[in-house]
């Protein structure tokens, strides 16, 4: 099963443009993750499998966050504010998580079982892309493997995508200090996380169906080795 959190720029109209000049908004990319969304339908099509695609925007409230971390609702993008997330009530807070957050991961899991069901065992992938310069970082690597339980199918990833001459980072440039499918500790669902990965793909790599393709195939060859 596939995800991808940052797919959309959308912002309900409730919010008008969060109080951000249309500049800004054209910098963070209205906070879509440029060339998740394409990669993320490309590898759904070709697997052949199921995929749960988020379509509010980041800026609004971030799929990608637990729902207790402070940047869940960012105030800042670029060093610059974002004015319609500052001072938020709790109650608004709460609303946004209630309309904007919680219907998407209720997705994600209902998916996951659905999967499980069908197949007995689950393999969760998580799309994103990465800018390829971040704070006055650059980042290396074709790709960035995010793995936390899932840290034992992460090395058949990268070895697959090196092979087809793709470079793969594991936990690099970032970790998660907690995991990718974000449920409380010690719920049952933590099981999926045994089975999950999150993949960034380098933005420089977007128009290239080469790499796109060395990932369907890492993917593909990763969950055959380890598919029961
Ligand atoms: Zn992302």
């Amino acid at each position: 099963m596939l995800s991808c959190e940052h797919a959309s720029g959308e912002i309900p109209d409730e919010f008008g443009d969060l109080g951000m000049t249309e500049e800004h908004l054209t910098e963070c990319a209205r906070g879509k993750d440029q060339g998740a969304a394409d990669l993320f339908d490309y590898l759904v099509r070709e697997l052949d499998c199921l995929g749960v695609r988020n379509g509010i925007s980041r800026l609004v409230i971030d799929a990608n966050r637990y729902e207790d971390q402070d940047e869940l609702i960012p105030t800042r993008w670029g060093g610059k504010e974002i004015p319609g997330n500052i001072g938020l009530s709790d109650a608004e807070r709460m609303r946004r998580i209630e309309l904007y957050y919680r219907p998407y991961h209720q997705a994600l899991v209902d998916s996951l079982l659905k999967c499980e069901t069908l197949h007995g065992k689950v393999f969760f992938f998580a799309i994103h892309a990465m800018a390829e310069q971040f704070e006055g970082q650059v980042r290396e690597m074709d790709f960035a493997l995010i793995a936390n339980r899932g840290r034992e199918l992460a090395p058949f990833l990268e070895e697959r995508l090196r092979t087809s001459g793709y470079t793969a980072a594991i936990n690099q440039p970032y970790h998660l200090e907690r995991d990718i499918l974000r449920v409380s500790v010690g719920s049952e669902l933590e099981r999926f996380n045994e089975t999950a990965v999150l993949i960034e793909m380098n933005e420089r790599c977007r128009a290239d169906d080469r790499a796109k393709e060395a990932l369907l195939n890492a993917i593909r060859g990763t969950v055959e080795a380890n598919y029961p």
